[in-house]
């Protein structure tokens, strides 16, 4: 049988990283198994539903290559399919309508608070061979409930919890339609996962109440239920469950702020999950070792700082092409038109950079005037070196402009100043990209304009 996963968000709110985690997994697990991924938006909360919450849903898990192979499905476009299913179980009998009113609900609720038992509905509407109904109250539209199986347990061996056992006299017979006909949650879950053939659901375990309920509903339905994997919480760095309420970002958020797809594609999939040590590993390595074995079973908790660290080691390890091309359109939104040189700049500077919005900031040295502080050029610009910025620039007027020749050139400024490497170096990377700290001088100066470096230089000569 072939794994067909699926993600069912619902488009409340901007999705962040613990959401995007439980499309992650049922992805990752198709891709792995040959399987088909489904994209399925749960919008039957019209007020709470919106289409930006769609758009970043859709944004985000292209940004992070989580494709689909069907959908997406919309809830609310599926109405008459969960109608038809609904009219289908009256027929059977698997439904019936409840006239209890919202006050009678309340005061039962009330009388079985106060006798300390677990408030639940009492079945007073659930035909029974022999059993006397309340007469139907006239002009009240009944809600449809189901008839949950009275005795017995439902069992499921949840991938990430375990056995999970619930006695079905905990169950009530849940509402699964409204006083207007239209269904409610549990009950278009089971439809669509039923229609859309899941052989795995990997969801959050919020969702674990539920799951009892969704199993019979299957079952009444003449289906097996799915596989289960119930995944924890991801908590945010406060410990508190992760959402948006409490300052959670939107993922096309991490996007913006310079992070890699497949660094955050890690960084997720540690989130929960594991494979011995591992921790940095690509896209094809997860894919290869991911399975439902794995996952973790406490919550997981949230750490920026871990992600820029994951984020840092996969740019270290990306394409200088790759990074270019990241950087490229943030240099272009700074009003920098960046040219062939951008490439071995991203390479030059990718080992000390853990976002590409840091490593832009550095590339854009290379194309803008820097303004060192005055601070920095007092301290470095001493009297004693400015005749030897004073030589290097004539020097690299005439040289040849590679890394070798520059190299040469340095030295020969060197020897003739008796200066020490770091007495002349310091001052130049002042003067050329505003700061003390870059990579080696040469490989600097070299990708830079010699029309620039000689202007910056001879600028050096000027007193502060
Ligand atoms: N729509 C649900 C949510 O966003 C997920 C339902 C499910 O995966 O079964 O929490």
């Amino acid at each position: 049988m072939k794994v067909r996963t699926r993600f069912a968000p619902s488009p409340t709110g901007f999705i962040h990283l613990g959401n995007i985690r439980s499309a992650l997994y049922p992805w990752a697990f198709a891709r792995s198994q040959g399987g088909e991924f489904i994209l399925r938006i749960e919008d039957t909360d019209l007020e709470r539903s919106s289409q930006a919450a769609v758009d970043v849903i859709l944004e985000g898990m292209a940004w992070l290559g989580l494709d689909h192979d069907e959908g997406p499905y919309y809830q609310m476009q599926r109405m008459d399919r969960y109608r038809e299913v609904l009219a289908q179980m009256r027929a059977q009998d698997l439904v019936y309508p409840c006239y209890m009113s919202v006050a009678e609900l309340d005061a039962l609720r009330e009388r079985q608070m106060q006798a300390k038992e677990k408030p639940r509905y009492d079945g007073t509407w659930r035909p029974e061979p022999g059993k006397q109904l309340p007469p139907v109250p006239e002009g009240v539209q009944p809600v449809l409930r189901f008839r949950n199986p009275q005795g017995g347990a439902v069992v499921w061996e949840d991938k990430v919890k375990g056995r999970i056992e619930i006695s079905n006299d905990e169950l009530d017979d849940l509402v699964i339609a409204r006083p207007d006909g239209t269904p409610t949650y549990n009950f278009c879950v089971v439809v669509d996962d039923i229609d859309m053939r899941i052989t795995h659901v990997i969801r959050g375990d919020d969702h674990v109440n539920n799951t009892p309920r969704q199993i019979n509903i299957f079952r009444a339905l003449g289906q097996e239920p799915p596989v289960y994997a119930h995944l924890p919480t991801v908590l945010n760095e406060s410990g508190e469950k992760m959402s948006k309420r409490n300052g959670a970002k939107p993922v096309t958020q991490f996007r913006d702020e310079g992070f890699l797809a497949d660094a955050v594609v890690n960084y997720l999939a540690r989130l929960g999950w594991s494979h011995g040590d591992d921790e940095i590993f690509s896209r094809q390595q997860f894919l290869q070792w991911f399975d439902l074995d794995h996952l973790g079973r406490s919550a997981a908790q949230f750490d920026e700082a871990k992600l820029r660290w994951v984020n840092a080691q996969h740019m270290k390890q990306a394409s200088d092409a790759s990074l270019a091309d990241l950087v490229a359109p943030q240099l272009r939104a700074r009003g920098i038109e960046p040219d062939a040189r951008l490439p071995a700049i991203c390479g030059l500077f990718k080992d000390r950079c853990d976002t590409t919005v840091v490593l832009a900031d550095w590339a854009g040295k290379f194309y803008r005037p820097v303004e060192p502080s005055r601070d920095e050029l007092a301290k470095h610009l001493t009297e004693a070196v400015r005749p030897a910025i004073g030589i290097l620039a004539r020097m690299l007027e005439g040289c040849e402009w590679n890394k070798d020749a520059i190299g040469e050139a340095i030295k020969e400024t060197l020897r003739a100043s008796g200066l020490k490497m770091p007495q002349l170096a310091m001052p130049v990377r002042v003067l050329v990209l505003g700061t003390a700290q870059t990579p080696s001088l040469d490989a600097v100066l070299a990708l830079s304009e010699r029309k620039d470096v000689v202007e910056r230089l001879l600028m050096g000569q000027k007193p502060v």
